[in-house]
């Protein structure tokens, strides 16, 4: 059997992606979703991937579902820390609510995923970490200050978990993506979209979530045992660092 592979909002857009091309690979592949069952039954009749409903948010949830899918399973070697959402407005008119359920689904998510898995990661000597994170949380964006601020956690954390494991066979590396032709992004009007979004993006269109995909099918292999604490950005050029 293959290696097992968790991704946290693996039921759509990005993360739905990204559990198929893992599944694809030969890999025992786990979706997590939030409460949208509609879209994750479809998800698993469509692809047979099994699929688990907790928050990310909550300590104890992560803990005790992981602890599930390692006893049906066997250890989760590939963790994939997908799940995000979403609640714009300016700043100064930002409700504490906005800020925090960002910050807990976003960044606090990492503590709660990582923490059950690390020490096990450690023991076995191999394991791959990949942090979704955004362009936004490189260059900040106006609207964004909580998601902005929780995807730049997402990077921090993951260089510095990187070296505290770097030794132990462990990689953790994040991904950058840019404007992703998911629903949400597909949601926004296509006149705004031809005329302000996409003139940005170098390449001249957006990203599909096949492309990020990819990206971690790379860092999740053994080819990319000497990639740790990077930041890949999957933007279209529309931001380079
Ligand atoms: P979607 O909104 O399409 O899907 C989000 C997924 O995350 C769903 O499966 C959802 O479950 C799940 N989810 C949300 N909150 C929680 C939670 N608290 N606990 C568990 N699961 C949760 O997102 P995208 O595919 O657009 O984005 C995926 C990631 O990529 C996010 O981290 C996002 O910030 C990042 N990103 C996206 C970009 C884009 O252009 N789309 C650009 C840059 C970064 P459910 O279906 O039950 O709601």
């Amino acid at each position: 059997m293959g290696r097992v592979a968790v991704v946290t909002g693996g039921t759509r857009g990005i993360g739905a992606a990204i559990a198929k091309a893992l599944k694809q690979e030969g890999y025992q592949v786990v979706a997590s979703y939030a409460g949208n069952d509609e879209a994750a039954n479809k998800f698993k009749a469509e692809t047979g991937i099994a699929v688990r409903k907790w928050d990310v948010g909550n300590y104890d949830a992560c803990a005790s579902n992981l602890k599930a899918i390692e006893a049906e399973l066997g250890p989760v070697d590939v963790l994939v820390n997908n799940a995000g959402i979403t609640k714009d407005g300016m700043f100064h008119k930002m409700t504490s609510d906005q800020w925090y359920q960002v910050i807990n689904t976003n960044l606090n998510s990492l503590f709660n995923m990582c923490r059950p898995l690390i020490e096990g990661m450690r023991e076995r000597g191999f394991g791959r970490i990949i942090n979704i994170s955004s362009i936004n949380g490189q260059k900040g964006q106006m609207g964004q200050v909580n998601y902005s601020a929780s995807k730049a956690g997402d990077i921090g954390f993951t260089k510095a978990l990187a070296q505290e494991n770097a030794k132990k066979g462990i990689t953790v590396n994040a991904i950058c993506p840019g404007y992703i032709a998911t629903e949400m992004v597909m949601a926004v009007p296509k006149d705004v979209l031809e005329k302000s979004v996409i003139p940005h993006i170098p390449v001249g269109r957006l990203g599909q979530p096949e492309e990020v995909a990819r990206c971690v099918v790379f860092l999740a292999s053994d080819h990319s045992g000497f990639i740790t604490g990077s930041v890949l950005t999957a933007n279209g050029g529309q931001y380079m660092v």
